[in-house]
């Protein structure tokens, strides 16, 4: 038997509800922040996530799908969306829209060949959001905001936001030196990857999830210690809006990102819930203020998030919130017989392309199992199609809240129900 491959799921019915109205409450908090929807293609040009999300991150080292397609290019299932939205910023030209930054969303699935484990799929839907063109840290504030908001809406409580700032370019360059001097006479107490990640981006040992214990990692000097005057005073003006604003942060001094292009501020929001299990991040971002010139881009800066649908919806159910369940039709037509069937057919055809959600029995079953399934199906109304019925062509529509019931023509419960 073939079954769903390893690490994606089949979401059904039972659950396509819940991934229903957390879309529609994200692309209205989206539309609220002003943030327009972006769709790029499910591929790219492998190039493209080597170049931006770097050569020494687990995305492109361990976790792409890459393949060759017949005309023998190499293209990459999108395993994340900075890349390609930035990708399609230059190539565009965005630059040069009228309103700047330019704010785009996207929800989109992403692909990464992971370790398969609660909360972590091979197939994963992403919400992210990307401002590009302007340096403030009034979009920094308003990126967090929009994205503890999110959060809150579904009524989460139990959520912690960390902050920190990383520093422009020139910072981390002596940060980086600092890190090397303080790991290097132990390196070799640390993992295969640590080593690899001393040459290649040293601030990444403080993000590796096997030696986050080393009591080096926790006696590493600290990034606050090197920014220089600019990004200090940038990260202050960062906190004291969200101190404005009432948002609750924490500060985490190791808190680095795993993509090499990002700047200034970065952050990340965990789960608090007991039962969450290992995975208690609900959505990482931050600033990039190098990667659009890396990609022979102009001159520009960027600060996005991204979250996944999948988490999101553990982090519900952790806190024992429930989504409503919006089921129900409007009309359910139970019939006697054969003529009668065939003229429900008729009926619900009108109905339905009148705006009315209609229904009724295709299995011919008796007239108790008809009511029992308007009653599965939440019916508002009901109406019984019998010999009478369809030679007076009128029906008792009946309101199944009320028991009321109403003669009508087939027109008139047409009508009726289209003006409900
Ligand atoms: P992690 O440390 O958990 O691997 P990450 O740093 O790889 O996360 P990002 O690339 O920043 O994650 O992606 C942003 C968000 O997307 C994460 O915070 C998480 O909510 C979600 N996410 C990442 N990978 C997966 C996955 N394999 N399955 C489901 N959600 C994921
Ligand atoms: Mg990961």
């Amino acid at each position: 038997m073939i079954q769903v491959p390893r690490g994606t799921q089949d979401i059904l019915p039972s659950e396509s509800y819940k991934w229903q109205f957390v879309e529609k409450k994200l692309f209205e908090i989206a539309k609220n922040y002003n943030y327009d929807e972006i769709r790029t293609p499910m591929f790219e040009a492998t190039e493209l996530f080597v170049r931006a999300v770097g050569g020494s991150t687990d995305i492109v080292n361990k976790e792409m799908y890459t393949f060759q397609d017949k005309g023998d290019r190499s293209l990459t299932l999108r395993p994340e969306g900075t890349a390609p939205v930035v990708r399609s910023y230059i190539e565009n030209k965005m630059q040069h829209n009228v309103e700047q930054p330019v704010k785009l969303f996207y929800l989109a699935p992403m692909f990464r060949y992971e370790r398969k484990q609660k909360g972590r799929y091979r197939q994963f839907v992403q919400f992210g959001v990307e401002a590009i063109g302007v340096e403030d840290p009034l979009i920094d504030v308003e990126m967090l905001s929009m994205l503890m908001h999110i959060y809150q809406s579904f009524g989460l409580k139990n959520l912690k936001l960390v902050i920190n700032s990383i520093g422009d370019i020139d910072s981390r360059t002596q940060y980086n030196k600092a890190l090397v001097e303080h790991f290097s006479p132990r390196i070799d107490e640390f993992c295969q990857d640590c080593q690899t990640r001393i040459d290649s981006n040293p601030m990444r040992i403080l993000d590796c999830k096997k030696d986050r214990d080393h009591e080096l990692v926790k006696s590493a000097p600290r990034i606050y210690d090197y920014l220089n005057d600019e990004s200090k005073e940038y990260f202050e003006r960062v906190k004291s809006k969200l101190d404005d604003l009432g948002i609750k942060y924490e500060v985490d001094y190791n808190l680095v990102r795993g993509l090499d292009y990002y700047t200034h501020t970065a952050f990340e929001l965990m789960s608090d819930s007991e039962g969450f299990g290992a995975i208690t991040t609900l959505c990482g971002g931050g600033r990039y203020n190098g990667l659009l010139e890396m990609m022979d881009g102009p001159d520009k800066t960027g600060i996005g998030f991204a979250l996944s649908i999948e988490r999101l919806l553990l982090a519900l159910e952790a806190e024992g919130i429930e989504i409503p369940e919006e089921k129900g039709i409007d009309l359910y037509i139970c019939t006697m017989n054969d003529e009668a069937r065939d003229t429900a057919g008729t009926l619900l055809h009108k109905l339905r392309s009148r705006g009315i959600s209609a229904d009724m029995d295709y299995e011919n079953r008796k007239l108790k199992a008809q009511m029992k399934d308007a009653d599965r199906k939440n019916a508002s109304f009901t109406i019984v199609l019998g010999e009478d019925e369809l030679s007076r062509k009128s029906a008792d529509l009946k309101e199944m809240a009320t028991g009321e019931a109403q003669k009508l023509s087939f027109e008139e419960i047409i009508n009726t129900l289209e003006e409900l």
